[in-house]
């Protein structure tokens, strides 16, 4: 059976175009079947840090409240369990040095998890931003804040698997860029990783190139999510059991 003309309504967004990638299933008994998902562990941490981050930086919490809110909030809005007893402490450790030494730059904050209807690869388009700012030069930051470990750009010749990891996540911020200059007619100058956990703070200059090249992968992904018949499975340990919200209502899940 075919599907496209249900997919050609579609908005898009990248979690959508990056859901297919990870796992065509996934992606079908998300978005055509619309299973309703259920986060899991690392997901509803990420939600966490991502409303304190938004709470504080738009003066809802102070800097002093953030440890006790994020305490409290870490038994109370994470339901599922982590992998193993370790990992819940390390991430419960990391949120809290996190929180009680945070310091962001001093630059004016322009929008903070701000939802955005913008036109990208030619579709409808939809994406939260975390944080736009401009620094005293007036030079303009997108800012992502990320539970995930990446890393910096080694600078190497040969690119790294860091490096080509922090690419992969770098898309999102480009499709951001494409509705940031469709907002304020300029794109950012800067594209910044905000990783909590590790207190890893990465910062990219905007390249127009690279942007053409995520609207061409983009334009493929979609013409060929567009086109597909083949919604296979992509069987991974770790992603199924800790990462898919659709796990429990997948049939090949049990085959792990
Ligand atoms: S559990 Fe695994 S195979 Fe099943 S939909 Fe999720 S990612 Fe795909």
């Amino acid at each position: 059976m075919r599907y496209d003309l249900t997919i050609e309504a579609m908005e898009w967004s990248y979690s959508r175009l990056s859901a297919f990638e990870d796992c065509p299933y996934l992606w079908f008994q998300r978005y055509i079947c619309e299973i309703p998902g259920q986060s899991k562990f690392f997901a509803q941490y990420g939600s966490l840090m991502h409303s304190i981050l938004q709470q504080y930086l738009t003066g809802a919490l102070r800097k002093d409240e953030l440890v006790s809110y994020f305490l409290s909030h870490f038994v109370t809005d994470i339901s599922d369990k982590a992998p193993s007893r370790k990992l819940h402490m390390n991430y419960l450790e990391q949120g809290r040095q996190y929180l009680k030494t945070l310091s962001f730059p001093a630059w004016k904050v322009i929008k903070v998890e701000d939802k955005m209807m913008f036109q990208f690869a030619g579709h409808p388009f939809i994406g939260f931003l975390d944080l736009l700012s401009e620094d005293e030069h007036g030079k303009l930051y997108i800012t992502d804040h990320k539970s995930r470990a990446l890393k910096p750009r080694s600078n190497r010749k040969k690119p790294t698997l860091g490096d080509i990891e922090l690419d992969k996540y770098l898309r999102q911020l480009y499709i951001y860029a494409s509705a940031v200059y469709q907002m304020y007619g300029r794109y950012p100058d800067y594209l910044e990783f905000n990783c909590f956990r590790t207190g890893t703070w990465i910062c990219e200059p905007f390249k127009e190139e690279r942007l053409d090249e995520v609207e061409v992968w983009a334009t493929k992904l979609i013409d060929e999510i567009t086109a597909t018949n083949d919604w296979h499975a992509n069987l991974d340990f770790w992603f199924c059991k800790q990462l898919c919200d659709v796990a429990t209502e997948c049939e090949y899940e049990e085959f792990l």
